[in-house]
């Protein structure tokens, strides 16, 4: 005689392979791989959320989601730095006393950083304008989301 548990857990697994023509097991691994990539990818999206880290990157992709459907967008090692704020910028070098100042030369008195790049540096007005219009022109206007004074494209929602 073995110990009861051992003995009624053998006995549950007997009965157990009976049933599988009760049952039906048709369910597709397809199935399965889907929910779980689903399951991860939610992980994934509640981690990146919570976090204090990627400040600049969350302004750029909100949410795993929208970074996963612009299937478009193939980042490279200047776009990373550039998204991440972690790039050649005075403000990122002067966090590491890399650089005296995180001023930019423009002459606007602004940090350089990410968002006074895209957003408002004099010296990037054209190639804003140009960029914007393209959008407008092509009919990809309405896949961004657009904010500031003057209704400037910063956040990639796709
Ligand atoms: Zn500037």
């Amino acid at each position: 005689m073995g110990i009861y548990g051992n003995e009624r857990a053998d006995w549950l697994a007997k009965g157990a392979t009976k049933l599988i023509n009760l049952v039906p097991m048709s369910v597709l691994k397809s199935f399965y791989k889907s929910i779980f990539k689903e399951h991860v990818i939610s992980q994934w999206n509640n981690l990146y959320q919570n976090s204090h880290n990627a400040k600049s990157t969350k302004e750029f992709f909100p949410s795993i989601y929208g970074r996963l459907r612009a299937i478009h967008f193939v980042p490279n090692f200047r776009i990373t730095q550039f998204l991440t704020g972690h790039g050649n910028l005075k403000a990122y070098l002067k966090r590491f006393n890399l650089s005296r100042t995180d001023l930019y030369s423009c002459s606007s008195g602004e940090i350089q950083d990410v968002n006074h790049l895209i957003l408002s540096c004099s010296k990037f007005t054209p190639s804003r304008c140009l960029f914007t219009s393209s959008l407008k022109k092509n009919n990809f206007a309405s896949r961004f989301l657009y904010f500031g004074p003057e209704q400037n494209l910063f956040c990639i929602v796709l």
